[in-house]
Protein backbone atom coordinates (compact mmCIF):
# COMPACT_ATOMS: atom_id res chain seq x y z
CA UNK A 1 0.00 0.00 0.00
CA UNK A 2 1.34 3.50 -0.62
CA UNK A 3 1.54 6.04 1.85
CA UNK A 4 -1.85 8.54 2.06
CA UNK A 5 -2.20 11.75 0.12
CA UNK A 6 -4.72 13.69 -1.52
CA UNK A 7 -4.88 12.36 -4.70
CA UNK A 8 -7.32 10.94 -7.16
CA UNK A 9 -8.14 7.91 -6.03
CA UNK A 10 -7.67 6.16 -10.06
CA UNK A 11 -4.37 7.85 -11.68
CA UNK A 12 -2.79 9.70 -8.04
CA UNK A 13 -2.92 12.63 -9.51
CA UNK A 14 -2.66 15.53 -7.27
CA UNK A 15 -3.74 18.68 -8.99
CA UNK A 16 -7.33 19.97 -9.22
CA UNK A 17 -9.57 17.69 -7.51
CA UNK A 18 -13.11 17.12 -7.07
CA UNK A 19 -14.81 15.03 -4.49
CA UNK A 20 -17.02 12.82 -4.21
CA UNK A 21 -20.28 14.40 -3.61
CA UNK A 22 -21.68 11.65 -1.37
CA UNK A 23 -19.33 10.89 1.11
CA UNK A 24 -16.69 13.75 0.81
CA UNK A 25 -13.78 11.29 1.62
CA UNK A 26 -12.83 10.74 -2.05
CA UNK A 27 -10.87 12.85 -4.75
CA UNK A 28 -11.09 12.20 -8.39
CA UNK A 29 -8.74 14.52 -10.79
CA UNK A 30 -12.06 14.27 -13.17
CA UNK A 31 -15.21 13.54 -13.93
CA UNK A 32 -14.25 10.91 -16.21
CA UNK A 33 -12.12 9.16 -13.25
CA UNK A 34 -14.60 9.19 -10.71
CA UNK A 35 -17.22 7.74 -13.32
CA UNK A 36 -14.68 4.92 -13.99
CA UNK A 37 -14.19 4.14 -10.39
CA UNK A 38 -17.49 4.55 -9.24
CA UNK A 39 -18.35 0.50 -9.86
CA UNK A 40 -15.52 -0.01 -6.79
CA UNK A 41 -16.14 3.22 -5.02
CA UNK A 42 -19.90 2.69 -4.22
CA UNK A 43 -19.63 -0.26 -2.02
CA UNK A 44 -17.46 2.03 0.32
CA UNK A 45 -18.99 5.26 -0.36
CA UNK A 46 -23.08 4.01 0.03
CA UNK A 47 -22.44 2.57 3.54
CA UNK A 48 -20.26 6.21 4.66
CA UNK A 49 -23.60 8.13 3.25
CA UNK A 50 -26.09 6.20 5.29
CA UNK A 51 -24.27 6.06 8.32
CA UNK A 52 -23.63 9.90 7.90
CA UNK A 53 -26.91 9.96 7.72
CA UNK A 54 -27.94 8.36 10.95
CA UNK A 55 -25.37 10.12 12.51
CA UNK A 56 -27.30 13.51 11.62
CA UNK A 57 -30.23 12.05 12.76
CA UNK A 58 -29.39 11.02 16.36
CA UNK A 59 -27.59 14.40 16.42
CA UNK A 60 -30.49 16.26 16.16
CA UNK A 61 -32.45 14.54 18.02
CA UNK A 62 -29.98 14.59 20.98
CA UNK A 63 -29.58 18.44 20.47
CA UNK A 64 -33.30 18.49 21.12
CA UNK A 65 -32.76 17.07 24.42
CA UNK A 66 -33.72 19.23 27.58
CA UNK A 67 -30.82 18.66 29.32
CA UNK A 68 -28.75 20.20 26.77
CA UNK A 69 -25.84 17.72 26.09
CA UNK A 70 -23.82 19.60 24.03
CA UNK A 71 -23.52 22.43 26.23
CA UNK A 72 -24.16 20.84 30.07
CA UNK A 73 -22.77 17.19 29.93
CA UNK A 74 -19.34 17.53 27.55
CA UNK A 75 -16.64 15.07 28.89
CA UNK A 76 -19.31 12.80 30.57
CA UNK A 77 -21.21 11.62 27.55
CA UNK A 78 -21.25 7.69 28.13
CA UNK A 79 -22.31 8.27 31.60
CA UNK A 80 -25.69 10.48 29.71
CA UNK A 81 -27.33 7.64 28.87
CA UNK A 82 -29.56 9.39 26.25
CA UNK A 83 -26.09 9.77 24.53
CA UNK A 84 -25.70 6.52 23.24
CA UNK A 85 -27.43 6.13 20.24
CA UNK A 86 -25.71 9.26 18.78
CA UNK A 87 -22.32 7.91 20.20
CA UNK A 88 -22.69 4.52 18.40
CA UNK A 89 -23.44 6.01 15.40
CA UNK A 90 -20.68 8.17 15.26
CA UNK A 91 -18.69 4.75 16.16
CA UNK A 92 -20.69 3.00 12.90
CA UNK A 93 -19.86 5.80 10.87
CA UNK A 94 -15.98 5.66 12.21
CA UNK A 95 -16.17 2.14 11.27
CA UNK A 96 -17.81 2.89 7.51
CA UNK A 97 -15.22 5.52 6.63
CA UNK A 98 -12.19 2.98 7.74
CA UNK A 99 -13.04 0.65 4.65
CA UNK A 100 -12.87 3.84 2.13
CA UNK A 101 -8.82 4.49 2.89
CA UNK A 102 -8.12 7.34 1.56
CA UNK A 103 -6.44 10.67 3.17
CA UNK A 104 -9.46 12.55 3.81
CA UNK A 105 -11.44 9.26 5.09
CA UNK A 106 -8.37 8.87 7.59
CA UNK A 107 -8.40 12.60 8.53
CA UNK A 108 -12.54 12.98 9.22
CA UNK A 109 -12.41 9.41 11.42
CA UNK A 110 -9.69 10.87 13.46
CA UNK A 111 -11.32 14.06 13.90
CA UNK A 112 -14.78 12.56 14.99
CA UNK A 113 -12.83 10.05 17.08
CA UNK A 114 -10.70 13.04 19.18
CA UNK A 115 -14.06 14.76 18.96
CA UNK A 116 -15.42 11.21 20.18
CA UNK A 117 -13.14 11.46 23.37
CA UNK A 118 -13.34 15.19 23.96
CA UNK A 119 -17.66 14.62 24.62
CA UNK A 120 -16.45 11.14 26.87
CA UNK A 121 -13.36 10.95 28.73
CA UNK A 122 -14.26 7.66 30.12
CA UNK A 123 -13.96 6.54 26.36
CA UNK A 124 -16.63 3.53 27.01
CA UNK A 125 -16.03 2.93 23.30
CA UNK A 126 -12.44 2.19 23.17
CA UNK A 127 -11.65 5.17 20.32
CA UNK A 128 -8.67 6.17 21.87
CA UNK A 129 -6.82 2.77 20.61
CA UNK A 130 -7.36 3.36 17.41
CA UNK A 131 -6.11 7.32 17.28
CA UNK A 132 -2.32 6.94 17.25
CA UNK A 133 -1.87 4.54 13.96
CA UNK A 134 -4.82 7.11 12.17
CA UNK A 135 -1.96 10.29 13.37
CA UNK A 136 0.82 7.89 11.76
CA UNK A 137 -1.24 7.25 8.74
CA UNK A 138 -1.76 11.11 7.96
CA UNK A 139 1.86 11.94 8.77
CA UNK A 140 1.57 13.50 11.89
CA UNK A 141 4.16 11.82 13.80
CA UNK A 142 4.36 14.37 16.64
CA UNK A 143 0.80 14.26 17.86
CA UNK A 144 0.70 10.75 17.59
CA UNK A 145 3.60 10.59 20.07
CA UNK A 146 2.05 13.33 22.17
CA UNK A 147 -1.56 11.20 22.44
CA UNK A 148 0.49 7.96 23.28
CA UNK A 149 2.10 10.12 26.19
CA UNK A 150 -0.64 11.61 27.36
CA UNK A 151 -3.00 8.38 27.60
CA UNK A 152 0.45 6.53 29.14
CA UNK A 153 0.45 9.30 31.73
CA UNK A 154 -2.98 8.96 32.17
CA UNK A 155 -2.84 5.29 33.20
CA UNK A 156 0.24 6.39 35.88
CA UNK A 157 -1.02 5.44 39.23
CA UNK A 158 -0.10 8.96 40.07
CA UNK A 159 -1.15 9.73 36.67
CA UNK A 160 -3.90 12.35 37.58
CA UNK A 161 -6.79 13.90 35.88
CA UNK A 162 -7.40 17.51 35.66
CA UNK A 163 -10.64 16.54 33.53
CA UNK A 164 -8.76 17.22 29.85
CA UNK A 165 -8.49 14.59 27.80
CA UNK A 166 -5.07 12.98 28.06
CA UNK A 167 -3.92 13.74 24.90
CA UNK A 168 -4.31 17.66 25.55
CA UNK A 169 -1.92 17.43 28.14
CA UNK A 170 1.58 17.32 26.15
CA UNK A 171 2.55 19.34 23.06
CA UNK A 172 5.73 19.02 21.21
CA UNK A 173 7.18 16.47 23.57
CA UNK A 174 10.45 14.88 22.89
CA UNK A 175 9.96 11.93 20.69
CA UNK A 176 13.52 10.88 21.40
CA UNK A 177 13.48 10.36 24.93
CA UNK A 178 13.07 7.21 26.91
CA UNK A 179 10.53 4.97 26.21
CA UNK A 180 9.67 3.67 30.21
CA UNK A 181 6.44 5.79 30.32
CA UNK A 182 4.56 3.52 27.95
CA UNK A 183 5.91 0.63 28.55
CA UNK A 184 3.70 -2.43 30.65
CA UNK A 185 0.88 -0.68 30.26
CA UNK A 186 -1.13 -3.73 29.73
CA UNK A 187 -4.77 -1.82 28.14
CA UNK A 188 -2.37 0.10 25.22
CA UNK A 189 -1.14 -2.85 23.01
CA UNK A 190 -2.19 -0.60 20.18
CA UNK A 191 -0.26 2.58 21.76
CA UNK A 192 3.20 -0.10 22.54
CA UNK A 193 2.42 -1.07 18.70
CA UNK A 194 2.32 2.56 17.26
CA UNK A 195 5.00 3.56 19.37
CA UNK A 196 7.11 0.86 17.87
CA UNK A 197 6.33 1.88 13.84
CA UNK A 198 7.09 5.31 15.24
CA UNK A 199 10.04 4.85 16.26
CA UNK A 200 11.04 2.57 13.51
CA UNK A 201 10.14 5.26 11.01
CA UNK A 202 12.50 7.81 12.79
CA UNK A 203 15.34 5.33 12.65
CA UNK A 204 14.95 4.61 9.03
CA UNK A 205 14.73 8.16 8.83
CA UNK A 206 17.92 9.12 10.65
CA UNK A 207 19.62 5.87 9.04
CA UNK A 208 18.78 7.55 5.19
CA UNK A 209 19.93 10.67 6.67
CA UNK A 210 23.11 9.69 7.30
CA UNK A 211 24.00 7.80 4.13
CA UNK A 212 22.81 10.87 1.99
CA UNK A 213 22.25 13.93 3.90
CA UNK A 214 21.00 16.20 1.23
CA UNK A 215 18.59 13.54 -0.06
CA UNK A 216 15.12 14.21 1.39
CA UNK A 217 13.04 12.43 -1.00
CA UNK A 218 13.34 9.26 0.60
CA UNK A 219 11.98 10.55 4.26
CA UNK A 220 9.01 8.70 5.40
CA UNK A 221 8.08 11.04 8.36
CA UNK A 222 7.52 14.92 8.24
CA UNK A 223 9.02 15.00 12.30
CA UNK A 224 12.46 13.96 10.32
CA UNK A 225 12.23 16.40 7.29
CA UNK A 226 10.82 19.75 9.92
CA UNK A 227 13.86 18.90 11.91
CA UNK A 228 16.67 17.92 10.08
CA UNK A 229 18.76 20.84 10.90
CA UNK A 230 18.21 20.18 14.44
CA UNK A 231 19.07 16.83 14.56
CA UNK A 232 21.69 16.99 12.35
CA UNK A 233 23.03 19.38 14.93
CA UNK A 234 22.47 17.12 18.00
CA UNK A 235 24.49 14.42 16.17
CA UNK A 236 22.48 11.58 14.12
CA UNK A 237 25.08 8.38 15.25
CA UNK A 238 23.32 9.07 18.81
CA UNK A 239 20.13 9.74 18.00
CA UNK A 240 20.49 6.56 16.25
CA UNK A 241 21.80 4.20 18.87
CA UNK A 242 19.55 6.10 21.44
CA UNK A 243 16.38 5.00 18.48
CA UNK A 244 17.51 1.39 18.70
CA UNK A 245 17.52 0.95 22.21
CA UNK A 246 14.11 2.31 22.39
CA UNK A 247 13.34 -0.10 19.58
CA UNK A 248 14.99 -3.05 21.56
CA UNK A 249 12.61 -2.32 24.91
CA UNK A 250 9.29 -1.65 23.13
CA UNK A 251 10.11 -4.98 21.02
CA UNK A 252 10.23 -6.77 24.71
CA UNK A 253 7.39 -5.00 26.02
CA UNK A 254 5.38 -5.84 23.11
CA UNK A 255 6.58 -9.57 23.57
CA UNK A 256 5.44 -10.19 27.20
CA UNK A 257 2.31 -8.31 26.88
CA UNK A 258 1.38 -10.52 24.66
CA UNK A 259 3.34 -13.59 23.04
CA UNK A 260 1.30 -14.03 20.00
CA UNK A 261 2.26 -10.03 18.76
CA UNK A 262 5.17 -11.15 16.26
CA UNK A 263 2.56 -14.14 14.99
CA UNK A 264 -0.12 -12.09 13.98
CA UNK A 265 1.99 -8.93 12.76
CA UNK A 266 3.83 -11.08 10.52
CA UNK A 267 1.07 -13.06 9.22
CA UNK A 268 -2.11 -10.58 9.31
CA UNK A 269 -3.95 -12.64 6.69
CA UNK A 270 -3.95 -15.85 8.16
CA UNK A 271 -5.12 -13.98 11.55
CA UNK A 272 -7.84 -11.54 9.99
CA UNK A 273 -10.60 -12.49 12.50
CA UNK A 274 -11.45 -9.82 15.21
CA UNK A 275 -13.67 -10.46 18.47
CA UNK A 276 -15.04 -8.28 20.83
CA UNK A 277 -14.76 -9.79 23.66
CA UNK A 278 -11.09 -11.68 24.36
CA UNK A 279 -8.28 -11.94 27.78
CA UNK A 280 -5.02 -10.27 27.94
CA UNK A 281 -2.21 -11.61 26.18
CA UNK A 282 -4.67 -13.74 24.19
CA UNK A 283 -4.11 -14.75 20.30
CA UNK A 284 -7.63 -12.31 20.04
CA UNK A 285 -5.98 -9.68 21.85
CA UNK A 286 -3.47 -9.48 19.22
CA UNK A 287 -5.31 -9.64 16.48
CA UNK A 288 -8.00 -7.27 17.88
CA UNK A 289 -4.58 -4.50 18.22
CA UNK A 290 -3.14 -5.76 14.92
CA UNK A 291 -6.67 -5.23 12.68
CA UNK A 292 -6.54 -1.88 14.40
CA UNK A 293 -3.22 -0.46 13.56
CA UNK A 294 -2.02 -3.02 10.50
CA UNK A 295 -3.15 -0.13 7.53
CA UNK A 296 -0.18 2.37 9.50
CA UNK A 297 2.26 -0.78 9.10
CA UNK A 298 1.38 -1.54 5.75
CA UNK A 299 1.85 1.95 4.59
CA UNK A 300 5.49 1.80 5.78
CA UNK A 301 6.10 -1.71 4.36
CA UNK A 302 9.99 -0.87 4.70
CA UNK A 303 9.17 -0.15 8.58
CA UNK A 304 7.33 -3.69 8.90
CA UNK A 305 10.05 -5.47 6.94
CA UNK A 306 13.20 -4.18 9.17
CA UNK A 307 11.06 -5.17 12.49
CA UNK A 308 10.58 -8.75 11.32
CA UNK A 309 14.08 -8.93 10.14
CA UNK A 310 14.93 -7.31 13.63
CA UNK A 311 12.45 -9.86 15.73
CA UNK A 312 13.82 -12.29 13.76
CA UNK A 313 17.84 -12.09 14.44
CA UNK A 314 17.39 -11.22 18.27
ZN1 LIG B 1 -7.40 10.67 -12.00
ZN1 LIG C 1 -18.16 8.74 -2.25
Amino acid sequence: MRPLRRECVLCYSQDDLLRCGACKVARYCSREHQKEDWVMHKIFCKPVTKEQKSLDKEETALRAHPDRPFEEVVGQFWRFQPSRPYMLARSDFISALGDVNTYDSVACALDHSLDMLRLSLSDGMGVRKSVPSLFLRLGREQEAYDFIKGWAKYMQPDGGDNGMPPHTWFRDADVFEPVELAMDNYNFLNHALDLLLLKVKLLLDLLALQKSPFDMNSLLTTLVRNRIDELRASGLEALIEKVKDHIKLLCESLKSQNSHIWTVLFNPEANSATTACYSLGSMDEARVAVHISYPAWAEALESLDWVENFVQSN
